[in-house]
């Protein structure tokens, strides 16, 4: 298992940056080591263990980019047509079984290799052919319409680095390059459970004073995209002793258990306790709007993160807490998606210290500008300002209005997964 020891962060009890959040959760932190050879599909998603150097060039060989006609760049004439002989014929997947000379042009196809000497083609469209002669317009630059060996990528050269994401591009030049297997880290283990006496898993009638549990849902899909592998381990009740005991079994065979709810100041909350009783509490005030209730801390040397209850909160600190967090965990570089400019059509104003997510749908305004319309409802547990929205306006720190007009940097939930 990865491994943090109790003092692998300052206890704090200070209102934290989502930046210094952080910056402390991954300084120190072990990734998982333990990697595995897979095939390119099954390693689409995970994160690779090793460089991987181009064992060949990329393209293999010098070849025609388009249909046409290849020639000797110094057999043309710069001011006017040149006629040159029609010599031979080059289809993708044959070799050419002589050089060409001197005043011939050959016939080429896309992806055909092209003859020894030749270094220029004409595309067919541009070329007149009389007979057994083939007239060029002038004008073509050297090397036009050709591909050199090496030209994407030269043998030897770093194709993908260690830490990144297999995606599917990333496997488009693992195959290119003829490999057929990776080297990618195991895959993070992440306990979650559900906190609280009102939640009730979905399928189980609903009593009068409870609703049904989303934010195992919510975690699981999340956590899934992101390359994790699961266990589910239900709702625990308000009680500190229960959820204590709950934390310490998870933690063993678990990378990192994740709770939500139970992470406030109420009587009912006993998250911050229960993490307290079973190993160390880190800190749990974070300067994040919706999501300010954030407990992160170590039992049984395994990480433990709890985030808060309501459900858009939830939504919002695993993206920027725990999505990096997770990324450290399994060996990647976490990067903070780059937040796109966007023009606002609303009014806000929030507190200067903390950052703030705004939920919006996006809208081509007159003018061609893409615009953030502010979802009415902001309420943290309003689930349907989720699915009604295209993402998140980000308003830093030192923000404390916008209006309309404003440009603010906006996330796409498509970012953020
Ligand atoms: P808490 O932080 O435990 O006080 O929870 C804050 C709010 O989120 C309360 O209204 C809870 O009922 C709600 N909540 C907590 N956990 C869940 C969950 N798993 N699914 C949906 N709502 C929840
Ligand atoms: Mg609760």
């Amino acid at each position: 298992m990865a491994q943090l020891s109790p003092d692998h962060f300052a206890l704090t009890s200070a209102l934290l940056s989502v930046d210094d959040a952080i910056a402390r959760v991954s300084a120190n932190l072990s990734p998982v080591a333990e990697t595995e050879r897979l095939g390119l599909l099954e390693a689409d998603g995970r994160i690779l263990a090793e460089d991987i150097f181009a064992p060949i060039d990329l393209p293999p060989f010098f070849n025609s980019a388009v249909d046409g006609y290849a020639v000797r760049f110094a057999d043309l004439d710069p001011a006017g047509v040149t006629e040159l002989a029609l010599a031979g014929r080059v289809a993708a997947g044959t070799a050419p079984d002589r050089p060409a000379a001197t005043g011939e042009a050959v016939r080429i196809f896309t992806g055909a290799p092209m003859p020894a000497g030749t270094d220029t083609v004409f595309m067919q469209e541009d070329v007149r052919l009389a007979g057994e002669r083939v007239g060029l317009p002038p004008g073509l630059k050297a090397g036009a319409n050709c591909r050199p060996a090496g030209e994407d990528l030269a043998r030897g050269r770093l194709a993908l680095a260690a830490g990144r994401r297999i995606t599917p591009e990333a496997i488009a030049l693992i195959a290119a390059l003829g490999l057929t297997q990776i080297t990618v880290r195991r895959r993070v283990k992440v306990a979650i459970f559900s906190t609280g006496d009102e939640i009730v898993s979905p399928g189980r009638p609903l009593g009068p004073a409870e609703l049904y549990d989303s934010n195992r849902f919510t975690l699981q899909a999340l956590l899934c995209r992101l390359g994790a592998t699961v266990t589910d381990l239900g709702i625990l009740p308000d009680d500190r002793a229960a959820v204590s005991a709950a934390l310490a079994a998870a933690a063993h065979g678990h990378d990192l258990v994740l709770t939500s709810g139970g992470v406030s100041m109420g009587e009912e909350d006993h998250v911050k306790a229960a993490v307290e009783a079973a190993g160390s509490l880190t800190f749990w005030r974070l300067a994040i709007k919706p999501g300010r209730p954030v407990a992160m801390g170590v039992v049984g040397g395994t990480a433990f993160i709890g985030l808060p209850g309501n459900p858009v909160a939830v939504f919002v600190t695993f993206a920027h807490v725990v999505r990096p967090f997770l990324c450290a965990l399994g060996g990647g570089r976490p990067e903070a998606p780059p937040a796109l400019p966007v023009r606002l059509t609303f009014t806000h104003a929030k507190k200067a210290g903390r950052r703030e997510y705004v939920r919006v749908m996006l809208a081509r305004a007159a003018d061609g500008v893409v615009e953030a319309v502010k979802h009415p409802r902001d309420g943290a547990g309003m689930i349907t300002s989720l699915t009604e929205t295209d993402g998140l306006v980000e308003l830093g720190e030192t923000v404390t209005a916008v209006q309309p007009g404003d440009m603010a940097g906006f996330l796409p939930y498509a970012l953020l997964r």
